[in-house]
């Protein structure tokens, strides 16, 4: 893939009323990877107008996918002749799969016809893009990395920030699918692997941020004060933002259903190490999340989202938590 230095720091930003002028795409859209973000944003699709035919692996999933409008299929071949495949797949391995293929059946470079597109919404590496998008070209397929912004309920909410990059004029073909998922999409480069560094990069903003107010919160608690009005002060002041926001309310309130489960969080956390290995910038405030997050999972917290960061912390301080955890029926595995 051609590296366009001049485009990696400027954006190119979709706004909203964009998408009540774009004209529909024909014929039906592919959708792979069903779960938590995946059927939100499938559903979304349908609700716009758009035909998606939806991959799952288990026939017990079909149910589920029909009663979202969805056209569900077991066969990754049946979504061959789509114009454009999306894939929210949990990382690296699946998005390698469901390209490649494998001994037993074909995967999207040698399915889709020349000319298709594969609209790539995952958080992978920037090996793997890079990999996959090789693969497509060779087949005259585009391919087009666009990871995310948002959980399930942005996803649901069509909140999602989307980070796309991409050949030109295969991003230009698949904006009145973004504008159908996101609030807005910025165009960061036309090397799709620089999305997903960024992708990553911004959530290991997030994960020590996470980690932060895990740690205070734990140390609020712990000397026998309510953290509630401790951290409406911090965002009312100092730290405002979306994360702080959003998952101060989290871990106060001690709500640890996903979301973004903790395997899937802690995978990016890796991803992200490996980055930063390769160039070697060290990243040691992500190292020590890596290590919170490993725990959390030996104690058995894999089915939390990411904000159980809270709960880790507050027991490493020796305080008994109190979490009303639930896990989302919904979630697809
Ligand atoms: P999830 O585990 O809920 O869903 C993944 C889906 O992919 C499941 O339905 C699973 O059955 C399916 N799948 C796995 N391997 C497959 C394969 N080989 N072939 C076909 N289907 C396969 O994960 P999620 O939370 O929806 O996240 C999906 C992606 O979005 C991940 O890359 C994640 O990092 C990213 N993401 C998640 C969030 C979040 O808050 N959950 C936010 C932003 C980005």
């Amino acid at each position: 893939m051609k590296d366009n230095p001049q485009s990696r720091f400027s954006f190119r930003v979709t706004s909203d009323n964009a998408r009540t002028r774009r004209p529909p795409l024909q014929g039906e859209i592919g959708f792979i990877g069903l779960g938590h973000m995946g059927a939100a944003m499938a559903a979304n699709l349908v609700v716009s107008g758009y035909g998606v035919i939806a991959h799952v692996r288990r026939l017990e999933q079909m149910g589920r996918l029909k009663a979202l409008g969805l056209n569900p299929t077991t066969e990754l071949a049946d979504l061959f002749a789509c114009e454009f495949v999306i894939s929210m797949l949990p990382d690296d391995g699946a998005v390698r799969e469901i390209v490649l293929g494998d001994e037993e059946r074909d995967g999207l470079a040698i399915g889709l016809t020349p000319g298709a597109t594969h609209l790539s919404m995952s958080t992978i590496s920037t090996a793997a893009a890079s990999e996959v998008a090789a693969e497509h070209a060779v087949h005259g397929q585009g391919y087009v990395a666009a990871p995310v912004f948002g959980n399930p309920d942005a996803a649901k909410a069509r909140q999602l920030f989307i980070i796309a990059a991409g050949a030109p004029a295969d991003v230009e073909r698949c904006r009145p699918l973004l504008d159908v998922l996101g609030q807005r999409t910025f165009v960061v480069a036309d090397n799709p692997a620089h999305a997903n560094l960024i992708k990553l990069a911004g959530n290991m903003l997030t994960a020590t941020t996470l980690e932060a107010l895990a740690e205070i919160v734990a140390l609020i608690r712990k000397r026998g004060l309510d953290p509630k009005p401790f951290i409406d002060i911090m965002t009312d002041t100092m730290f405002g933002g979306r994360a702080h926001r959003i998952y101060g309310e989290k871990i106060v309130g001690e709500r640890y259903a996903p979301g973004f489960a903790l395997p899937l969080a802690l995978k990016d956390v890796r991803l992200a190490l490996a980055e930063a290995e390769k160039t070697a910038v060290p990243l040691p405030s992500v190292s020590v999340v890596r290590d919170r997050m490993t725990a959390g999972i030996a104690h058995g917290y894999a089915d939390l989202d990411w904000s159980a960061l809270g709960l880790i912390a507050a027991e490493q301080a020796g305080l008994s938590a109190n979490a009303s955890i639930v896990v989302d029926p919904a979630s697809a595995k």
